[in-house]
């Protein structure tokens, strides 16, 4: 049986204007203004000049994921569709794809099957400008670094020690590490350098942490560019400010500040916006296309990153905290395959039924239950999404063995009916949404790093205690020295499992997390922890995606997915 790709069915969707989603959302003409048609960006005046009262926010999150993704996207489009059918008022707010997974393994990010956002070409591909917007912002700022030294370096910055790199919205292993300045002295001080993913860069974090134009030019008057020459008693962190660059930086980004406006299949006015990377950043859209979707709708369901251990963990900790944002609600995504996956199935045998360590599995999504509800405080369901692989008595299993243990749960199938196969979903959502929550941080700000740092691995992860070796000791004093003890700390670790180790699956107890490196995003305003190694510029696979895509002579794409 064959299954049309998301493409294909993609492109099947007969799109309405732009224009008429906008006036189902409630969004005044004033404040559109229209790429082509079929997207358009909303000035964020509309959130200042708006008194409507906040609608509810619903967040999608998921176990963790087998390598393939566990289709978060696809059932955050076709809950939003189920709601419709149920006569509500909603929004989707998502993330912006980047280049580097659409032309890599993963492909595109805007959903699957009959739930989509479309017009899906162009959201994998340019789209409406804004991550090469944030390109220019990052690349601007490297150019003013290095032009700084050549110029005499009147700040002293150690070129050795400069953090900021030069970004570019591709998977190129090849730039991971480069040498550049060659040539002699009127080309530039030679030094060693490198370049991050474009989704990787803080400019990216800062602009989806941004309220307004102001905050924007503030947080990026804070970025630190690297350290001055001395020991590291004296090392003095450069800010982007003291570069004076933050002025011409918000004016490249001033309209990619501005919420993106788009269609489901089924006509849900969808916000795609920002895309910061879910291990060094904090992995949701922007803090101001939620808030604006909470604005225009009764209904805002947003998708974070990776597992809940880390997506969640940081929508809930880090954004909602910054942004004040109270959510009603949590849906877990879980799959057959994945639950099979921490079941200790490795990843070609997932097509096959394996009851056994589909049981097996479960602890892991039982964590992330208990996690949300005991730890946050906020009501949750499971969303069983649906594959054509999994067997009747597969999905039977979770959902019987789900219940057995109390929680709620859902058998999604909006990949294969769109909003049709999510009313079950939806009518649960719309149910537990309705509850009084205490919705509490798993950490609070006071506190050393190491407490906060401690309170994750406990409560959220499950395990003994964190550990930081040696370097990562200095770096938390240096950084409590220099006043940002207080910040949130942005966790970088493996998705696949709940410790630091990608090999140990299910719910593991009793283990340490190692946290080798501390690193301040002053502008994002938060402390990234590196456990492990993290890749900030990924490569592309043996046969990446990019070799099978291609256009026809009417513009038509073919390939994407
Ligand atoms: P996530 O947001 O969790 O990374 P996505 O929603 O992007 O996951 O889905 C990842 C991939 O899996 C997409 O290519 C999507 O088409 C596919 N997918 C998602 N749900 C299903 C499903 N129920 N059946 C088959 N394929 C699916
Ligand atoms: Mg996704």
């Amino acid at each position: 049986m064959g299954f049309k790709s998301d493409i294909e069915i993609a492109q099947e969707c007969e799109m309405q204007p732009i224009t008429k989603i906008a006036e189902k959302a409630g969004i005044d003409d004033k404040y559109l203004e229209q790429y082509g048609k079929y997207k358009a960006k909303i000035d964020y005046n509309l959130l200042k000049e708006s008194d409507k009262k906040d609608g509810k926010l619903i967040l999608m999150t998921a176990i963790n994921p087998t390598p393939a993704g566990e289709g978060k996207t696809t059932t955050t489009v076709g809950l939003a569709d189920a709601m419709q059918k149920l006569g509500k008022s909603v929004m989707v707010a998502l993330r912006e794809p980047s280049l580097g997974p659409v032309f890599g393994v993963k492909g595109g990010a805007a959903g699957g099957g009959y739930a989509q956002v479309v017009p899906m070409e162009d959201i994998n591909l340019h789209f409406t400008g804004d991550f090469h917007a944030i390109g220019a912002a990052n690349n601007l700022l490297a150019a003013m670094i290095d032009n700084h030294i050549f110029q005499g370096n009147a700040l002293n910055i150690d070129p050795r020690k400069i953090t900021w790199k030069r970004c570019v919205d591709m998977n190129d292993r090849q730039l991971r590490n480069v040498v550049d300045g060659l040539g002699g002295r009127t080309n530039g001080m030679p030094r060693e350098d490198g370049y991050d993913i474009t989704v990787a860069s803080e400019i990216m974090a800062v602009l989806c942490l941004a309220s307004d134009i102001s905050d924007l030019k503030e947080r990026l008057s804070k970025i630190i560019i690297g350290y001055t020459y001395g020991k590291v008693s004296e090392q003095k962190p450069v800010t982007a400010g003291d570069l004076h660059a933050e002025g011409a930086m918000t004016a490249l980004l001033k309209d990619a500040l501005k919420p993106n406006l788009v269609q489901t299949l089924e006509h849900v006015p969808a916000i795609v916006h920002g895309g910061p990377f879910a291990n060094i950043a904090h992995g949701c859209n922007s803090v101001t296309a939620t808030k604006m979707c909470m604005k225009l709708a009764d209904y805002t369901i947003t998708e974070a990153g990776f597992g809940a251990d880390l997506g969640a963990e940081k929508f809930l900790d880090i954004k909602c905290r910054m942004a004040g944002l109270h959510p009603s609600a949590v849906v877990i995504v879980a799959t057959v395959r994945a639950l099979k996956y921490n079941g200790g199935v490795p990843k070609a045998d997932l097509n096959n039924e394996n009851l056994e360590a589909l049981e097996k599995g479960l602890p892991n999504l039982l964590k992330h239950v208990s996690n949300i509800k005991n730890v946050y405080k906020l009501p949750c369901v499971v969303a069983i999404n649906a594959f054509p692989t999994d067997t009747k008595a597969e999905l039977d299993l979770v959902e019987a063995k789900c219940k057995e243990l109390g929680v709620n749960v859902a058998l999604s199938e909006v990949w294969a009916k769109g909003g049709e196969g999510g009313i079950k979903l939806a009518e649960e959502v719309l149910r537990l949404v309705e509850e009084p929550n205490d919705f509490t941080y798993s950490y609070e700000l006071e506190g050393s790093i190491e407490d906060k740092l401690n309170q994750i691995v406990q409560k959220i992860y499950g395990g003994k205690r964190v550990v930081l070796t040696a370097n990562a000791q200095k770096q938390a004093k240096q950084l409590e020295a220099l006043g940002f003890g207080n910040c949130p700390i942005c966790v970088a670790k493996t998705q696949y499992s709940l410790t630091d180790d990608q090999t140990k699956l299910g719910a593991p107890t009793d283990f340490e997390v190692t946290v080798r490196n501390l690193k301040i995003s002053a502008g994002a305003g938060f402390i990234v922890a590196l456990t492990g190694e993290i890749m900030t510029m990924p490569g592309l696979p043996k046969v990446p995606a990019a070799e099978r895509i291609d256009v026809d002579e009417t513009g038509k794409i073919t390939g994407l997915f």
